[in-house]
């Protein structure tokens, strides 16, 4: 008989920190709990599900914890510009993100072509390429449903007015 782990199902956080040569300690396995159940949660939320099972933990502790994990690729960082940086437990495969520009909601993109780098720029002269990240500015299924009414902005992206 063998266990078939599907994408849902929950690693063995211990485990998995020892296969990374770090301390297996409780705010580490509960934020790679919270960050798995939570994918692109920031760090602020991340921080108020670990509170719920932890709640000495400060902001300041699951930054350094997830930063940590990030080193050892146990959790991969989303630099969403505009907002805090997100954090997710699917790594390694060079995935993409798309962003609603109206709920601000960001999902899972595969890789655009193959496996990573799944882009190359147009020049890459004396450069090794290790990833390519893609940030699709979209309007998702449920705000296009929702029409334009529910909003005032035009879909097109914010400028930012710089003084
Ligand atoms: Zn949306
Ligand atoms: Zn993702």
């Amino acid at each position: 008989m063998t266990t078939t782990a599907t994408p849902r199902a929950r690693p063995d956080w211990p485990a998995q920190l020892r296969a990374h040569a770090l301390r297996v300690t409780r705010p580490r396995t509960h934020v790679l709990g919270a960050v798995h159940e939570h994918p692109h949660a920031s760090a602020d939320q991340v921080h108020r599900v670990v509170r719920t099972a932890l709640p000495e933990i400060t902001v300041q502790s699951v930054y350094v914890v997830l930063a940590d994990l990030e080193r050892h690729d146990l959790v991969r960082r989303i630099d969403v510009p505009g907002s805090p940086a997100r954090y997710e437990t699917r790594t390694g495969d060079n995935h993409h993100h798309a962003q609603c520009v109206r709920c601000l909601r960001i999902t899972d993109v595969d890789c655009v072509v193959g496996s990573a780098p799944c882009l190359h720029p147009g020049s890459a002269a004396g450069m090794t390429i290790l990833s390519a990240d893609v940030l699709f500015r979209v309007i998702c299924a449920d705000c296009r449903e929702n029409g334009p009414e529910s909003t005032t902005a035009p879909a097109s992206p914010p400028r930012s007015e710089h003084v």
